[in-house]
């Protein structure tokens, strides 16, 4: 073989500190990953598993596509690096902020590069507060989040997020940050009228602005459709009622489309699903489906214009702030999208397709509830149909190691259990997603005794 699989479980134990993993439960257990292609992944033990997941809800184009990989190495050989900084550009930054901004909608017109997520975050934080001390009002400081968001694991990522162990751990988070409720209607509204609770969820936004004070609210943030929070799908009144409170009381709309962005809910962006008009919107993962590392924020005209107009330099920049060779992947992932109709597919077909099939799921004995957007799906897990009392907590996290086990990577959030496929996905491999997934489902039911 290829790799000696004990020795680099040993080694990966002694050395490696993983991102979001107890290192000591890991031991020497960790799952070493050597290849893909298409949905699939190979394990160093050559075990094939379908990522559900598409890495890190990331590889929208799947594994093992030539064209990005000579993207990348005809941009290497060219012009490796090169920054942005100081009145310099390289054509593939270029080139990749026209295309974002045609793709973006009609009142987005500019793009600020970043590395990832969390940078994205990271910028749109400083450029929300930047924006409120242009117009004269830098008392506007106060960013509202979600409780269980995700927007990264930077500091500013991580307050902005709603997420109790990140605030627990670290320290003091970034201050005048806060949070409201989640739409999250199966697990905290379902003695409610789903429509009804998705505009009192949004309503604790104008709560929270009338509590905090409106000279002292800049701006809300939110993922059209919370993500790593256990794909929290609002009810259709939420985001409407949203949109009319920003719009009302002046504040700017942040919404996070580092999962929603580029096809997964079958539109470019999910802020079009939802047909809200956000000023900012922080990109990353589906920009290169992943295979080089790149973020940025879209920015809409609101903002940009006074940034540019009246803000003089903004002292804000990464050296990889549209790095050549990740925007080079960037472009061609997006024209590949594009050209092979992929997201009009996930909006026509395999998004409908695969809606049905996982509805199928419900059916199951340890499922509560079956919900998908798009490309995004989630399982709710419960001990109890009837009462849809939840199982302690640990069941969720045995299921992901048995859907190891089956062989498809699905992630678990608590007891919610998660897929976000890449969008190249068939339908006859969404209905082998499907089997799998309920294989791992019955799995779990036997150890459990049910
Ligand atoms: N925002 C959202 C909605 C995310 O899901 C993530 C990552 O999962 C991030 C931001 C952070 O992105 P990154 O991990 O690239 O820093």
């Amino acid at each position: 073989p290829k790799y000696d699989t004990q020795e680099l479980r040993q080694q990966d134990g002694r050395h490696h500190l993983h991102p979001f993993t107890d290192t000591k439960d890991l031991g020497d257990n960790s799952r070493i990953i050597t290849q893909a292609d298409g949905i699939y992944i190979y394990d160093s033990e050559g075990n094939r598993i379908l990522d559900a997941m598409a890495g890190l809800w990331c590889v929208n184009l799947g594994y093992g596509r030539q064209e990005l990989v000579d993207a990348a190495r005809q941009q290497m050989q060219e012009l490796p690096y090169y920054n942005n900084f100081f009145k310099t550009a390289h054509p593939p930054a270029i080139k990749l902020a026209r295309k974002l901004t045609e793709l973006a909608p009609e009142h987005i017109n500019h793009v600020f590069f970043t590395g990832s997520g969390s940078e994205s975050n990271d910028t749109v934080v400083r450029m929300v507060r930047r924006y409120w001390q242009l117009k004269g009002q830098p008392d506007k400081t106060v960013i509202i989040g979600r409780r269980n968001g995700y927007h990264g694991s930077t500091v500013a990522g991580a307050s902005l997020g709603g997420m109790a162990p990140m605030h627990e751990q670290g320290g003091p988070m970034l201050a005048d940050i806060e949070h409201i409720a989640q739409p999250y209607w199966f697990g905290e509204g379902r003695e409610m009228d789903p429509q009804e609770f998705g505009l009192l969820a949004a309503r604790s936004l104008e709560q929270k602005i009338k509590e905090v004070g409106v000279d002292r609210v800049a701006a809300f943030i939110a993922e059209p459709v919370q993500g790593a929070g256990g794909v929290i799908i609002p009810p259709e009144s939420y985001w409407p009622e949203i949109q009319r409170i920003c719009d009302h009381y002046g504040i700017l709309l942040i919404a996070d489309e580092v999962i929603c962005g580029f096809g997964r809910v079958g539109q470019w962006f999910g802020s079009q699903h939802f047909n809200i008009k956000p000023d900012l919107m922080p990109i990353a993962k589906g920009l290169s489906s992943g295979y080089l590392p790149i973020g940025g924020v879209l920015v809409g005209d609101r903002v940009a214009d006074l940034l540019i107009e009246q803000g003089g330099e903004f002292y804000h920049g990464f050296t990889y702030s549209g790095h050549p060779a990740c925007a080079a992947v960037a472009l061609r992932n997006l024209e590949l999208l594009e050209e092979e109709g992929i997201i009009d597919r996930v909006r026509e077909t395999t998004g409908p397709y695969f809606a049905k099939q996982w509805a199928s799921l419900a059916s199951h004995p340890l499922v509560g509830e079956a919900r998908s957007l798009g490309l995004l799906g989630a399982l709710e897990l419960v001990a109890d149909k009837d009462t849809m009392a939840r199982f302690e907590p640990g069941i969720g996290g045995q299921c992901r190691d048995n859907c190891f086990k089956t062989g498809i990577v699905m992630r678990s959030v608590g007891e919610i259990m998660v897929v976000s496929p890449p969008l190249v996905i068939t339908e006859a491999e969404i209905d082998q997603l499907v089997a799998l997934a309920r294989q791992s489902l019955d799995l779990t039911a036997r150890q459990l005794g049910i």
